[in-house]
């Protein structure tokens, strides 16, 4: 259902990711990890893309989505946006979602990718969801890591919840960083995740990312394609 909104709030995330908070002007039910369509002026002109929702059904009043800012108009109006400017919004979409009798699950994201997945944990931790979550979330630096405190927070409050954080950037400090070094692979899912077999697995990412560690829950990992759910970011 498409809808005028104006912006609530503005966070900072990280040195390149902010969210929008949008404040709604009718009730829109949504289910936690859809995505929606967000329109705004661009140099005089409407301009649509997709985002997914990045709070969870649970933080009622708003729809938030979560952007990493960058050169291109779009971001450049994005960025300006300060609290009670207009912008669209069409919800919802997709079918990247939880359901309960998945029992157990297992996330695998890359930096903005973590959107929809933060939504989903939430909404579990929230309803008290009889799932079990595992989260293998890749960045480049700990600055990079989006959601770190509320992911953090759902870990400790939750003993459903387990995130295990990986860096990829080949400066960092090993005797500092008490997480994991290197790119999410099959020999990291096999350690972190013995039961991977039991699992549903849910990928969210830039394209190439989803692609490759699709592949490698198949070839190396043998799981069945119907055990696999993938959201794609198109646009990175
Ligand atoms: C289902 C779905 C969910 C999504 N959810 C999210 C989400 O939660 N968060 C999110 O951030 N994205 C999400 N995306 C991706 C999003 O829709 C955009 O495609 C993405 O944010 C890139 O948009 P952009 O305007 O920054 O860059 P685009 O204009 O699409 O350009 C792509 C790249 O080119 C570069 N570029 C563009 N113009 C210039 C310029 N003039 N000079 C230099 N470089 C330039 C940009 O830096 C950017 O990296 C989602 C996509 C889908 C399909």
């Amino acid at each position: 259902m498409e809808m005028d909104t104006n912006i609530l709030k503005v966070i900072q995330r990280t040195h390149n990711v902010k969210s929008f908070r949008c404040e709604p002007k009718a009730r829109v039910d949504f289910t936690a990890g859809q995505f929606m369509k967000v329109t705004l002026k661009v140099n005089q002109e409407n301009q649509s893309k997709y985002f997914s929702i990045s709070n969870s059904p649970t933080e009622k009043g708003y729809y938030e989505f979560t952007k990493k800012i960058t050169e291109s108009d779009f971001s450049k109006a994005l960025d300006r946006l300060k609290a009670g400017d207009p912008l669209t919004l069409d919800l919802p979409k997709g079918s990247f979602t939880l359901k309960e009798e998945d029992k157990k699950a297992a996330f695998l994201s890359g930096g903005i990718g973590i959107t929809p997945l933060r939504s989903m944990i939430q909404y579990a931790v929230d309803m008290n969801l009889k799932v079990n979550i595992v989260l293998l979330y890749g960045n480049h630096t700990e600055k990079d890591i989006v959601f770190r405190e509320d992911l953090d927070a759902l870990s400790d409050h939750s003993q459903n919840v387990r995130i295990i954080h990986t860096l990829d950037s080949p400066d960092i400090d090993r005797n500092r960083w008490r997480g994991r070094t290197g790119l999410i692979n099959a020999q990291m899912i096999k350690e972190e995740v013995p039961d991977y077999q039991e699992r549903k697995f849910f990928i969210c990412g830039p394209p190439q990312m989803v692609l490759a560690l699709n592949k490698t829950l198949k070839d190396d990992l043998e799981i069945q394609a119907d055990r696999i759910k993938t959201e794609k970011f198109s646009g990175y």
